[in-house]
This record gives C-alpha cells, sequence and structure tokens, in this order.
C-alpha cells in the first residue's frame, strides 16, 4: 500500500480526533524514526514526552519479549511478582509510601481524584472540592477535563462533574482566596506542559505546599509530563523543595508501552479499600516488566545527567537563536522540557522542520515544545537548532 492509500483508509476508518500530519511513522531507534517511504526524522516529540529512553530502547524491548514469554497479563486478584518490584522503586525513590497502577494519565489522575475525595470525605468532614489551574492538562476523561482549566476542552461536554474551580497558575494569593469550607486539595503540574511550558516561580510550589499545610488541603502533583526524569531528576518535585501527598505518573514510565500510577503517603493512600478502585489491566507484568526496565535505566544509565546536562546546552543555543530571530519572544525549561513562545503561529515551522527531517511539536498555537528522548547528543541538538535557524526567517 502507498503512504496515499494507508492515509485515505486511516482517514476512512478512525475517529477524527487528531489534526495529523501526513506522513507513516513505521520504524523507530534511538531519537530517529522512519517514515513509510523510508524518510529519516531526527524525533524531538518522542510521542509527546514518551519515548524518554529513545525508540525501541534494547533494555525495555528485551524486558518486554522476556515477560511476553512467561506471562502476560494476570489478575490483580492474586499477587504480581514485576508489579512488586516496580513498586518498591517507585517508594524507595519518591515521597510515596504506596502506589495504584493504571494504564494511562488520565487515568492516574482520575485514581487521584478519587482517592482525595475518598480520604476528604472520611477525614475531611466530606470536603470534595479540587482547586486546579488555568492553562493546566489533567486529560481527557469526564473528571480529569473537568479538571483541566481550559475550556476549549470542555465545550460540548456538560454536564460536567462537580468539585473543580480554577485559578491562574503562579498566583499564591488568588489561590488563597478560592479555598472554601468545601476545599480538600489542590492538584498542579509542577511545569505546566500543554499549557505552554510555563515554569514555576521561584518559592511558588513551596507557597502551594505552606498553603495545605496551613489550611490542611492535599497537595496532587501531576507529574504525568514532568516525572520519569524529564526535568533532570527523576521527579520535578525534588528541584523545588516541596514534596505532594499524591503524585501522578504515566507518559515515559513504561518508555511507549503504556503504563500509569498514582502515588501516595501512607496516610492518604489509606482511604482505599479493597472494592474502592480498579483497573484490569492496570500494573500487568507486561507493563511492569516495561516499567522495571525504564527505572533501572533512570538510575542506572547516566540518563538523568544527560538530561540535565543537554537541557541546559538545549536552553542555551534556543536563547542564542532568540538574538537572530525577532518572532522568538522567550525559551523556557527545565532539562529537556523546552518551550520557545513565539509572536507568530507555529504550525509552518513544525511542517519546515519535518520536511527537513526534524519532528518538533507546537502547543498552544504559538508555543514550539521541545521534549527529546532524554539520551539524546548535543551533535542532535545542534542539527535541531541548524533547521530552526534556517526555517525561522529574520
Ligand atoms: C499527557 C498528560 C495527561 C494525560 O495523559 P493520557 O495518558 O493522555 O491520559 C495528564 N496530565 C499531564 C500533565 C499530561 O501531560
Amino acid at each position: 500500500m502507498t503512504t496515499e492509500e494507508l492515509i485515505a483508509l486511516s482517514d476512512n476508518n478512525i475517529m477524527d480526533t487528531y489534526r495529523r500530519f501526513p506522513i507513516v511513522l513505521v520504524k523507530g531507534s534511538g531519537a530517529k524514526v522512519w517514515d513509510s517511504d523510508g524518510k529519516e526524522y531526527l524525533d524531538f516529540v518522542a510521542g509527546i514526552a514518551v519515548c524518554s529512553l529513545g525508540h525501541s530502547h534494547p533494555a525495555v524491548v528485551e524486558a518486554i519479549k522476556k515477560q511476553a514469554e512467561i506471562l502476560t497479563h494476570v489478575s490483580n486478584l492474586y499477587y504480581i511478582k514485576p508489579q512488586i518490584g516496580l513498586a518498591g522503586l517507585l517508594v524507595e525513590n519518591s515521597f510515596a509510601d504506596k502506589v495504584f497502577f493504571c494504564n494511562s494519565g488520565a487515568e492516574a489522575n482520575e485514581a487521584a481524584i478519587k482517592l482525595a475525595r475518598k480520604y476528604a470525605h472520611e477525614n475531611m468532614d466530606r470536603k470534595y472540592e479540587i482547586i486546579t489551574m488555568e492553562e493546566s492538562f489533567h486529560g481527557r476523561t469526564l473528571a480529569t477535563v473537568t479538571a483541566t482549566g481550559q475550556e476549549k476542552f470542555q465545550k460540548g461536554f456538560a454536564p460536567l462533574p462537580e468539585g473543580f474551580k480554577y485559578v491562574p497558575f503562579n498566583d499564591l494569593p488568588a489561590l488563597e482566596s478560592a479555598i472554601t469550607d468545601k476545599t480538600c486539595g489542590i492538584m498542579v503540574e509542577p511545569i505546566q506542559a500543554e499549557g505552554g511550558i510555563r515554569i514555576p516561580d521561584d518559592h511558588y510550589l513551596q507557597g502551594v505546599r505552606k498553603i495545605c499545610d496551613d489550611m490542611g488541603l492535599l497537595l496532587i502533583l501531576d507529574e504525568i509530563q514532568t516525572g520519569m526524569g524529564r526535568t533532570g531528576t527523576l521527579f520535578a518535585y525534588e528541584n523545588y523543595g516541596v514534596e505532594p501527598d499524591i503524585m501522578t505518573l504515566a507518559k515515559a514510565m513504561g518508555n511507549g508501552f503504556p503504563v500509569g500510577a498514582m502515588l501516595a503517603t501512607d496516610k492518604i493512600a489509606s482511604a482505599f479499600v479493597p472494592g474502592n478502585h480498579a483497573s484490569t489491566f492496570g500494573g500487568n507484568p507486561l507493563a511492569m516488566a516495561a516499567g522495571l526496565a525504564v527505572m533501572d535505566a533512570l538510575l542506572n544509565d547516566g540518563v538523568l545527567e544527560n538530561c540535565e546536562k543537554l537541557g541546559a546546552y538545549f536552553l542555551e543555543r534556543l536563547d542564542e537563536l532568540r538574538k537572530d530571530h525577532s518572532i522568538i519572544k522567550e525559551v523556557r525549561g527545565k532539562g529537556l522540557l523546552i518551550g520557545m513562545e513565539l509572536s507568530v503561529e507555529g504550525d509552518d515551522i513544525v511542517k519546515e522542520c519535518m520536511n527537513r527531517g526534524v519532528l518538533i511539536n507546537c502547543t498552544c498555537g504559538n508555543i514550539l515544545r521541545f521534549v527529546p528522548p532524554l539520551i539524546i547528543t548535543e551533535e542532535d541538538i545542534d542539527r535541531v537548532v541548524g533547521v530552526l535557524d534556517e526555517v525561522m526567517g529574520d
């Protein structure tokens, strides 16, 4: 089948939920992917911050192959060995005491919202309201799209679940004055990713933590995009001197294999007892084997160090570019979660980069987002910066 035929068939049979670029990606290795016509691309999208170890990472491939041959799936009605292993590693390397496994980011946030409500129902006088941020992104299920502080994602889906309200990010006074006698928690991304790579001001997250402590509220950190090494530490909260009560993970957890998790302290997690929440596939042996291989690489292969070092280099190179191109308003980021705000729409630049064999993403219409695999080299960055320089005009 030709690429045109594949695209026609896709448009015919698959629901129209994505505006897709007209290429079919068929193969990947490290920071590179290839399309159905054999064209090579340097991939600075990485499945949107998912393939952090690079495509087809040998250790992850091997772990999935091996586990598939031993045991692919059993129910959570039984104990699952690789699940015990991955939970142990997550608990050992985070603030958390307990983990709940699921299959995606939205599911992890659903679990976090349910746990917060259940805990509050029993211990906080039945409070239920969760404050989230404007321009946040927490997922596409009804509860998580309601937690998402962006009207454009909610339009047409009313009635939405009750119990959410929004305040501007980086605004502690607004947050404080939004708290009511119904508020049980605050949910926030350490860095707003989909919302345009918005970095917290110094001490903002510490301020949020303090408000939670003073008012007896739960702090829920959505680390679905920032977690698993993306910002140069295993979890982004480590950069900001705060610890949450509940944290959610997904995206890079399985390097492409669908895995999500919701983590909490013992105190909060104790609100869940058998029957309160569940997932058929959550924590299944195959997903856990992938997750274990990812954690092993993150902790032992120098991935975090490379992310921090190359993130700083990339940010510096992009900022140099800003001096030569008036359409670049600002460059900002942490580790390899980097945004470039333009004074124009970013679509054409993304397309021109693609034509030249470089995949990048654009969010919010005018913010180029760079979330490459954490294993990239200076050479990869130089290539991307060179292509950007070429396509950006004056
Ligand atoms: C991607 C993302 C989600 C949603 O994850 P899905 O796996 O697409 O459901 C939620 N929160 C943040 C911060 C994300 O980046």
